[in-house]
């Protein structure tokens, strides 16, 4: 079926400023059309709401961390069996597999897809582990897909900036994003993990000289998103900033974006990096300044990393984040010293109303969502599974568009840290429908140049979402009626049908070839790893075409 008129839906399409019309998407050839003959297929969406497929902007699914998690967590693969969809005959491979926080990989992709979300990145991949994340992309069916590579704490780019050699920090950069086949530029607590893995729990200053390059996280910060800008990639350098979690982080947050002023760059889960301290010395919310500074800086944008009351998994490069949670949660840890790259830790959590930090956390990302000034450069992630699993999406979205539920919600949890924080004082803003269209899937669709992607314009990806209408949005969202991939109907009447395979999403740009001498030298000096095996190689999918500012 390469026709089909979903017709008679109310359509959300922000970046066209269609808001709850009525009118028909028309596909054909797994792209949005003007319209297509009466004799082709047609799905009845009257009465139901039609979007273009969700865009998740941060996510982690694929990889070796993801996989740590799995191995860590056999009481949810117990908990949470999978078993295979039932496809259509003659469909790609339909799997079984496990759910819970991290799911494997097929269910990944089916639940994402029966999300109504059809594109999804993994933030934070390894280099040297590139090529399994492919390898579980490929396994992971029905989305596109792509990943963001980690740089802040890499050897080699701690090197050159230390040699003053910034030109060629980026051309190393745009060599490893072609080597990676990654889509973006992912940074971690910049020079904070390269500490870590020589012993050293002292926090990082933006200033604090690193390890034997002295080099400082302003400098890593400044030379990536330098690299990221000029070499045109389609996403902007993705931030992680130092002191995720700690008390008083929001003048370290502040401080990153003041030093990337003037500069396009993604803050992400900002949520965990919204801290302030109280004169008593204990944390409270740091939401409202970080939110103004981002509501007065056009070329910034971050995702929120929204908390959600119930089980998570941490996992993330930044090891040393993890050490401190294993310490206080008491909770099972994974530590993992990537050679000359990133670290990695991981550790299960549980998010209670009744504790305290946990309700702080999710009063603050709700404050990041409910004072942002622009939607278009603040969108929604839980930062799966950290903040909680990405099927907690549409419990998000109620508490962003139903004040009397979020509300009765805030009166449940623990008020300890809660005084004088936005949320506690009252904050009407209700989230429309044509908002959640921006935040979960124009805008990020947007922010990460995702040109055909977000959108129901002609010569768009025919990725569609059509949901029932219910009166509880959280229903709406968690099970739509229809979702369209690239033309082929995976959803019908609430049930996946068809897994095609999805898109690999990366970037290859133009280097200096001249950058690869000296890195050569460089691996088999220090490398376990020989540069010609590093590479990998040529994927199924091309590239996006880069183009240099
Ligand atoms: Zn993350």
């Amino acid at each position: 079926m390469s026709q089909l008129r979903i017709a008679g839906g109310t359509v959300y399409d922000p970046a066209h400023g269609v808001s709850g019309e009525v009118r028909d998407v028309c596909i054909d050839g797994g792209r949005i059309v003007d319209g297509v003959p009466s004799s082709a297929p047609r799905l009845d969406a009257s009465g139901m709401v039609v979007m273009p497929g969700g865009v998740d902007i941060h996510s982690h699914v694929a990889g070796s961390s993801v996989n740590l998690a799995r191995r860590l967590l056999p009481e949810e693969h117990d908990g949470d069996p999978a078993t295979a969809p039932s496809l259509e005959p003659g469909e790609w491979l339909a799997r079984s597999g496990t759910g819970g926080t991290v799911p494997s990989t097929f269910t990944t992709g089916y639940r994402y897809a029966g999300l109504g979300y059809t594109t999804v990145f993994d933030a934070a991949v390894a280099p040297l582990f590139a090529r399994g994340s492919h390898g579980e992309l490929d396994d992971t069916p029905i989305v596109d897909a792509g990943f963001f590579v980690l740089l802040g704490n890499d050897e080699y780019l701690l090197r050159l900036i230390a040699g003053g050699e910034r030109a060629q920090a980026r051309e190393y950069a745009a060599w490893l994003l072609g080597a990676a086949g990654a889509y973006a530029i992912k940074i971690v607590n910049p020079g904070g993990v390269e500490l870590w893995k020589r012993g050293v729990k002292d926090r990082v200053g933006l200033d604090t000289p690193v390890g034997p390059t002295q080099v400082t996280a302003r400098a890593i910060l400044e030379t990536l998103v330098d690299a990221a800008n000029q070499l045109g990639l389609p996403h902007a350098a993705h931030i992680h900033c130092n002191d995720l979690g700690v008390a008083g982080n929001v003048a370290t947050t502040l401080a990153s974006m003041r030093a990337v002023d003037g500069c396009r760059a993604h803050f992400t889960h900002l949520q965990f990096h919204a801290y302030d301290v109280a004169p008593d010395g204990t944390r409270r919310s740091g939401a409202r300044p970080l939110i103004e500074y981002i509501n007065a800086h056009p070329e910034i944008s971050g995702d929120v990393g929204q908390v959600m009351f119930g089980p998570a998994t941490t996992l993330t490069a930044d090891a040393a984040v993890e050490y401190l949670l294993h310490k206080s949660s008491g909770r099972r840890w994974v530590n993992v010293d990537v050679e000359l790259e990133t670290g990695c830790g991981v550790v299960p959590y549980t998010y209670k109303e009744k504790h305290a930090v946990s309700a702080l956390q999710w009063v603050v990302g709700l404050e990041l969502f409910l004072l942002s000034a622009d939607p278009w450069r603040v969108v929604l992630s839980t930062d799966h599974p950290n903040g909680g699993s990405f099927l907690a999406y549409p419990e998000l979205i109620r508490l962003l568009m139903d004040r009397t539920y979020r509300d009765s919600c805030l009166a449940r949890v623990n008020q300890a840290l809660l005084a004088g924080s936005a949320m506690a004082d009252g904050l009407a803003r209700e989230y429309t429908l044509d908002e959640i269209a921006v935040i979960t899937r124009a805008a990020p669709a947007r922010l990460l140049g995702l040109q055909h992607k977000g959108h129901l314009g002609p010569g768009a990806d025919a990725d569609v979402t059509v949901y029932a209408r219910d009166a509880d949005v959280s229903k709406m969202f968690a099970t739509p009626r229809y979702v369209v991939k690239a033309g082929t109907l995976v959803v019908e009447e609430g049930q996946l049908r068809r897994a095609p395979r999805g898109q690999r999403l990366h970037v290859r740009p133009d280097y200096d070839a001249a950058v690869e001498t000296p890195l050569r030298a460089f691996f088999d000096r220090h490398s376990t790893v020989s540069f010609r095996n590093y590479p990998v190689g040529d994927l199924r999918d091309a590239p996006m075409l880069v183009g240099r500012t």
